[in-house]
């Protein structure tokens, strides 16, 4: 059977957060919010099991926001005053922290939250934490005042992290790097290489997600200005078939993802995206069966492993479940095809 599995995050229940936005407020405070997250990462891990996943995640319920989770733990970074910032090349403007002085982990990050995910599936976990390059585009420099150094500065912080969740008992630690669809010649060079900072010494499977971005209107209007051949993953895809990273995810449902380029990546698992976050039509399993029949022209059948495009944070929970369950259905309708070939 193909793995199944999601790319990160899940939308937030109504009585956690508000509903359908990226950078969602609280509905709770202090202890009360710590039980919300928990009860809310409980909720789906019984939805991703019902649904027939094999590899289960924690739908980023304990965090705001992808990046900024993580960031609120790091000594260095001056949350008070954040200013407002374009992000990915300017694609979107956003409100960020500011770095003001050398970075440090003040504790542990996701302790909590993956403790409690380990002891509540049998199945595979994953967890994901916001790779080097795409931290450093997500928040303001005022202390660096050079990319490439602030990123290695992360990366040893998310490698300390890393190796900590490996401890609790994760198995699949994956990094997101979005902004490598940006920063195409970065990415190829110090990208890869400080993604693999954050990796070191890890003996989990470790993963690197990289997509065109949530399905927000600024990702929309910019997929519309990317042509009819998207092949951003053509420069970082050799860099990431030469590293140390085991799975590599991208879009491939309704993106303009030549998929040949799938074939860059021989040698590693590939977390092919089956389910559009960018529309809330749910696939039905003889369309992601389609769409794995697909890459299985440029994927070995074992390397292959059925994911969502990008996360579903900002969809209803409504339409996130019934997406996982046409994930589900959709794989096993693809493995069946097989048998009988
Ligand atoms: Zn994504």
């Amino acid at each position: 059977m193909f793995d199944t599995a999601i790319a990160g995050s899940l939308p937030k229940p109504a009585w956690l957060a508000e509903t359908e936005k990226l950078w969602p407020q609280w509905k709770a405070q202090g202890p009360e919010l710590a039980q919300a997250k928990l009860d809310a990462t409980l909720l789906w891990i019984k939805a991703q099991e019902d649904a027939g996943l094999s590899v289960i995640g924690d739908g980023e319920q304990s965090r705001q926001h992808f990046v900024h989770g993580f960031l609120e733990r790091v000594e260095g970074i001056d949350f008070e005053h954040k200013v407002e910032m374009g992000i990915r090349a300017d694609r979107y403007k956003a409100m960020v922290p500011q770095v003001v002085g050398p970075l440090r982990l003040k504790g542990r990050v996701h302790e909590t939250e993956a403790r409690f995910l380990r002891a509540h599936t049998r199945r595979k976990i994953k967890f994901t934490l916001p790779g080097p390059m795409t931290i450093v585009d997500t928040v303001a420099d005022r202390f660096y005042g050079d990319r490439v150094k602030m990123a290695f500065a992360f990366a040893e912080l998310l490698n300390q992290e890393a190796l900590a969740l490996q401890a609790d008992g994760v198995d699949i630690i994956q990094f997101d790097e979005p902004a490598f669809n940006v920063y195409m010649d970065d990415a190829a060079t110090w990208g890869v290489q400080a993604l693999e900072r954050a990796a070191q010494g890890l003996t989990c499977t470790t993963a690197v997600h990289i997509c065109y971005g949530y399905g927000i209107q600024a990702n929309i209007d910019w997929k519309n200005t990317l042509g009819q051949e998207w092949r951003q993953y053509e420069k970082v895809f050799p860099a990431l078939a030469r590293s140390s990273i085991d799975q590599v995810s991208l879009e491939c449902l309704h993106s303009h993802v030549p998929p040949d380029l799938m074939a860059l990546l021989k040698g590693k698992d590939v977390m092919v995206g089956v389910i559009d976050v960018a529309s809330d039509a749910i696939e039905t399993p003889e369309e992601v069966a389609d769409t794995i029949g697909r890459a299985l022209q440029f994927v070995p059948r074992q390397h292959l492993i059925a994911c969502t495009n990008c996360g579903l944070a900002p969809m209803s929970r409504a339409v996130a479940e019934a997406k996982l369950r046409a994930l589900a259905q959709g794989a096993a309708l693809a493995d069946e095809r097989l048998a009988h070939k």
